[in-house]
């Protein structure tokens, strides 16, 4: 549903992504893993244009977004983002999180709104949580929020930049186990992140960037294990 073709992102005279291609079927989930740096924001702030490129073309459905009649808006839409940093809106209740958007972005009404999102935080294990404010939660927890209030939009594709690399460790794997449970219903997902018993076991593909560049990909237990490029097994034996 995604075509990357030689897409290039400069900040200045700073080359970040220097001709990245790639694929994206619906319902894979692609892994992307590299060092500091290497560009892996970049491209997936490109990919809903919260950056625009510099150069190359991005397709979805087989169109290009790039052409200037493009509804960028509409575009953003299709796509959910789950950050490091939870972005939740401190000074509402995690059931008013969710809806939020529903209803003002998609002009959902208030009691249909509501009723998805009950669902939704059933879906993340958080029901009895629906009245209770950020500050109350855990990091898990409101990482949890974040990924229902991302569902509540109905994106076609997720993209998490290392959307556990702020946790507690005892709490990666509650929100590791909702985005498992997430490609299993088939969602298409781009995931930026250092997990790599996640990558291994979820991802369809691993990709490594460096120098932004795609250095090489494949299937998880071919790059993980049996990585072909030196730079990749210097990367996966720091990693380990
Ligand atoms: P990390 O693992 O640390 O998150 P990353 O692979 O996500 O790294 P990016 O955030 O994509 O890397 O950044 C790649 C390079 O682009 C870095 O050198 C960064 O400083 C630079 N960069 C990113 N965003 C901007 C910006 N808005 N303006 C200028 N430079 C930027
Ligand atoms: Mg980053």
């Amino acid at each position: 549903i995604i075509q990357v073709k030689q897409l290039k992102k400069n900040f200045g005279s700073l080359e970040v992504l220097k001709g990245v291609d790639m694929e994206i079927d619906r319902g894979e989930v692609v892994v992307v893993i590299g060092p500091s740096g290497s560009g892996k924001s970049t491209f997936l702030r490109c990919l809903n244009l919260l950056e625009i490129p510099t150069d190359g073309d991005i397709l979805f459905h087989g169109q290009s977004i790039l052409r200037k009649e493009m509804k960028i808006d509409k575009y953003r839409e299709k796509f959910g983002m789950v950050f490091q940093l939870f972005n939740l809106f401190e000074n509402l209740s995690v059931l008013d999180n969710v809806t939020v958007g529903p209803r003002r972005v998609k002009k959902i009404p208030k009691e249909q709104a509501e009723k998805q999102a009950m669902e939704l935080l059933r879906q993340v294990g958080l029901e009895d949580k629906a009245g209770a404010y950020p500050s109350q939660l855990s990091g898990g927890q409101k990482q949890r929020v974040a990924i229902a209030r991302t569902l509540a939009m109905d994106p076609e594709v997720i993209l998490f930049d290392e959307a556990t690399s702020a946790l507690d460790p005892e709490m990666v794997g509650e929100v590791l186990q909702i985005m498992r449970q997430l490609a299993q219903q088939g969602m298409t997902m781009v995931v930026v992140t250092h997990e790599m018993g996640f990558a291994r076991e979820v991802g369809d593909r691993v990709v490594f960037m460096d120098g932004g560049y795609i250095v090489e990909q494949g299937r998880p237990k071919d790059v993980i294990a049996n990585p072909q490029h030196q730079r990749t097994k210097d990367f996966l034996s720091k990693m380990l």
